[in-house]
């Protein structure tokens, strides 16, 4: 199983894995997402291109059941949950630091390989 640190890094994983038929997927090849216990996300998808069906499974327990920014509003009635928000947030440049050094120690290279892209990607936005 592929370890997935967010749901983008699925689908950015999903389009850089080729079909047999020899074409990378699409986004709009996912026919559905399913939880599974675990925790895990499967990603369903056809392959426009041939049609072949297939299924990518993606160990989700790094992030599982974790808050998001996007159910900030629920998340501002629990104490703990705020304050662990307000830590990681106060120790932002240290905790991407240790981030990427404990991925490097756990030999998960395919996480800081996402996280170059995505730097690249808002560096690019920045330049004039
Ligand atoms: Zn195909």
């Amino acid at each position: 199983m592929i370890n997935a640190h967010c749901v983008d890094q699925e689908y950015w994983i999903l389009q850089r894995t080729k079909c047999e038929c020899g074409l990378f997927y699409k986004k709009t090849d996912v026919l559905r997402q399913e939880l599974q216990d675990g925790p895990s996300d499967v990603l369903f998808v056809q392959c426009s291109n041939c049609g072949r069906a297939n299924k990518l499974a993606f160990n989700i327990s790094s992030f599982f059941g974790k808050p998001d920014f996007a159910s900030f509003e629920k998340v501002c009635k629990d104490k703990d949950i705020i304050w662990k928000l307000f830590v990681s947030d106060s120790l932002k440049m240290e905790s991407v630091i240790g981030y990427l050094r404990r991925l490097a120690d756990d030999g998960d290279f395919l996480a800081p390989q996402y996280i170059e892209a995505a730097c690249q990607h808002f560096i690019s936005k920045k330049q004039p």
